[in-house]
């Protein structure tokens, strides 16, 4: 399993390395075996960020939709999966590249998602109490860190939460990064993508 190479079957694994807007869609997936339509698209975005391809793409919604048939997957999904990568549909500026992976900018401004809805920043969209909650069933559990997510939220510093959460998992790893100068400044800036977290999630291991 290698970031330049991920497959239908390593995204179980990877996804240890999701931010918590990623991580959410993927447990929602694997809980309900289907994911709304918006949801969808984010994940779908994100990896492709991350270097799935679109074949593999296509195996993993089609795997990951456990309860419809194939023929119901090809006639209601398929296109969609294919859309997102431009490799059908849209104008000539997307053929072949089709859509942008979304930025925590758009996550966190975007409208929120209704009732069933799972897409988004829940950073934002989750009432603190079940952030917190969602937090500690990932493993985030330190007190004083959910404390301070806590007020990070209160004042829709959603993003500075996230970054809060990503610098305390992996601070063993940051702090040799930083001692043996192995990351420049760029790379250990604020975070304002998942892909971005996800990348030195990856890097930095565990
Ligand atoms: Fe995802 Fe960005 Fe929100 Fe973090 S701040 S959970 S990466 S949208």
């Amino acid at each position: 399993t290698g970031l330049q190479n991920p497959t239908a079957n390593s995204i179980d694994t990877l996804s240890q390395h999701f931010p918590l807007c990623m991580q959410h869609l993927h447990r929602t997936l694997r809980a309900n075996s289907h994911l709304k339509h918006f949801g969808r698209l984010q994940y779908t975005l994100f990896l492709k960020g991350i270097g799935l391809s679109l074949e593999e793409c296509l195996i993993f919604w089609r795997r990951s939709f456990k309860l419809i048939t194939d023929e119901k997957f090809n006639k209601e999904y398929r296109y969609n999966v294919r859309h997102a990568y431009g490799d059908v549909g849209g104008d000539a500026n997307r053929r072949g590249r089709g859509y942008t992976p979304y930025s925590c900018q758009k996550l966190t401004t975007e409208p929120l998602p209704g009732p069933g809805q799972t897409h988004g920043c829940p950073y934002r969209t989750f009432a603190p109490d079940n952030l917190i909650g969602m937090l500690q069933s990932v493993g985030v559990g330190d007190r004083e860190l959910l404390k301070d997510v806590r007020e990070d939220v209160k004042r829709q510093r959603y993003h500075i939460a996230c970054n809060r959460v990503f610098e305390h998992g992996h601070r063993v790893q940051l702090k040799r990064v930083k001692d043996e100068a192995l990351w420049g400044a760029a790379e250990l800036d604020t975070i304002l993508h998942p892909n971005e977290y996800f990348k030195r999630s990856f890097l930095l291991g565990h």
